[in-house]
């Protein structure tokens, strides 16, 4: 019997997943099971270029309660998440054949590395059947990508993609200007194709992980503790004030934290807190579900929408859809710009970045001198988390006064942050460096006016920096 594989990417979630269903749709039309995996590539075990590991710590917490909680939920439905640590086009390719896969679903994600999986994925079912002529394969295996990490569809925008206006006040006008909405999100999956039943032992194939925690290599103390707290934690707990460094990973954690934060008045304050350097209201905190996929952004809107419907629309809910255009901006700008993004020149025809490993280091380790950059960074280090305000600031004094290379300091992020997106993260650091769209050249936040503005009483430097 033939099978269907569905690859996990930034899409862990079982609501708004149109990948799965597609992958669903084609299992049943063909009578076909369904294999369900999640692949850890080992390069984000790797080194980076600029000396540290690419996944800290904070992210590999995170992601290992989200596949946690998607395990969960799968096994709710009687299927199985199968966990490898592999290079996604070895383990995908042997497994097909396994389990003589007809089709293999994933998300689509526009970013270089991610689309080297696809293709080299592409290229080895090729070749591995060149090379098993004798398996029964009567069908070829074709892999489909789906597109489903923005809030609009890029075919739905007013403008061609490659024409997507390079000021985002355009490009958020010219959405504006014709009234487009997103589509609602698509529920959940109330049943699955069985798991196929030739599927061997998971155990006899190389890579196969028994838990997040090991696929993780998150040591078993932190795994057992991670767990029980997990099956003690009520789900619909609200955070407390203090509480985001606690943020657990996982589509009914955020679920239900997208919830607690539309409740009055926390949306309609957003416009005016969202600044701030600190707390758990200040801003949605969205960002750690939307950046693994265990939330969409429709899924966002819906309820932002809902409460709009039912307590008023006001600047602050207006906001809150204006940020998530920035987010699908910044999405977009990959599908336009591509591979340029990650040119050390960025978008721009500016000199090469200079870089000075030395002050990098101090950056990273919260170590510069300058009290409001070394808080930020240590809150950063300490919770995986920190502000937008925070990011600009600290993202700022790397690139405009210590003249590194933004490139090294978006690396550090990508380590550091439980709500690293390759998308924002990438065209933030161009935004800020002056290397991407922005009209205006390179964005200098000076330290000492952003203290005065958002710490004035130094309680966020005293947290940080301690006494
Ligand atoms: P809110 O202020 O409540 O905004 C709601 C949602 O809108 C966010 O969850 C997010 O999805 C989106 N959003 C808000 N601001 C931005 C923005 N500037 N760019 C893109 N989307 C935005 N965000 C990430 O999700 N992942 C990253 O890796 C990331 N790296 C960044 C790097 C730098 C240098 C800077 C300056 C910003 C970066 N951001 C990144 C954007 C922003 O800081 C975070 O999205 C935001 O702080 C998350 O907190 P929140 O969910 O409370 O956001």
């Amino acid at each position: 019997m033939h099978s269907v594989i569905f690859w996990f990417r930034n899409d862990l979630r079982l609501q708004d997943q149109a990948a799965l269903q597609q992958a669903v749709a084609h299992a049943e039309r063909h009578g076909q099971r369904l294999l369900i995996v999640y692949v850890h590539d080992p390069a984000q075990d790797d080194n980076t270029a600029w000396g540290f590991r690419r996944m800290g710590p904070h992210r590999r917490r995170f992601l290992a309660e989200t596949l946690h909680d998607l395990s969960a939920s799968l096994q709710a439905l009687g299927q199985n998440l199968v966990l490898f640590q592999g290079e996604p086009h070895e383990v995908l390719s042997t497994l097909a054949l396994r389990v003589n896969a007809s089709a293999i679903y994933a998300e689509e994600i526009a970013a270089p590395e991610e689309q080297a999986q696809v293709q080299g994925l592409k290229e080895a079912l090729k070749q591995a059947l060149k090379e098993a002529p004798k398996q029964a394969l009567t069908q070829p295996m074709t892999v489909h990508t789906v597109w489903q990490s923005s809030l609009l569809a890029p075919e739905a925008l007013p403008f061609a993609v490659a024409d997507m206006p390079q000021i985002f006040t355009t490009f958020r006008q010219r959405i504006e200007a014709v009234g487009l909405q997103p589509l609602p999100p698509l529920a959940a999956p109330r049943t699955l194709p069985p798991a196929p039943d030739v599927m061997p032992l998971p155990d006899q194939l190389p890579g196969w992980r028994e838990s997040p925690w090991a696929l993780l290599g998150l040591d078993d103390d932190i795994a057992h503790e991670v767990a029980a707290d997990l099956r003690t934690e009520v789900s619909t707990r609200p955070l407390k004030d203090d509480e985001h460094s606690h943020f657990k990973g996982g589509e009914s954690h955020a679920l239900a934290h997208l919830h607690h934060y539309l409740t009055p008045p926390w949306p309609d304050r957003y416009k005016q807190t969202r600044n701030a350097l600190q707390g758990l209201h200040i801003s949605s905190h969205w960002s750690p579900g939307l950046a693994t996929g265990a939330v969409s952004a429709r899924t966002v809107w819906a309820a932002l929408h809902a409460y709009e419907q039912q307590h008023g629309a006001n600047d602050g809910t207006y906001w809150l859809w204006f940020e998530l255009l920035w987010r699908d901006n910044f999405r977009f700008l990959h599908l336009q710009h591509g591979r340029q993004l990650y040119a050390a020149r960025g978008l721009s025809s500016l000199p090469r970045p200079k870089h000075f490993p030395k002050d990098f280091q101090r950056w990273c380790d919260g170590n510069t001198g300058e009290p409001i950059v070394d808080a930020g960074m240590r809150e950063l280090v300490s919770t995986g988390y920190t502000s937008n305000r925070m990011r600009q600031i600290v993202a700022s004094y790397l690139v405009h006064d210590l003249s590194c290379d933004w490139r090294a300091g978006a690396a550090w992020f990508e380590s550091q942050l439980i709500d690293y997106d390759i998308y924002s993260n990438q065209g933030n650091w161009l935004y800020i460096s002056g290397r991407g769209t922005d009209p205006r050249a390179g964005r200098r936040f000076n330290p000492t006016k952003q203290t005065q503005d958002h710490d004035p009483q130094g309680r966020y430097r005293k947290q940080w920096l301690g006494a």
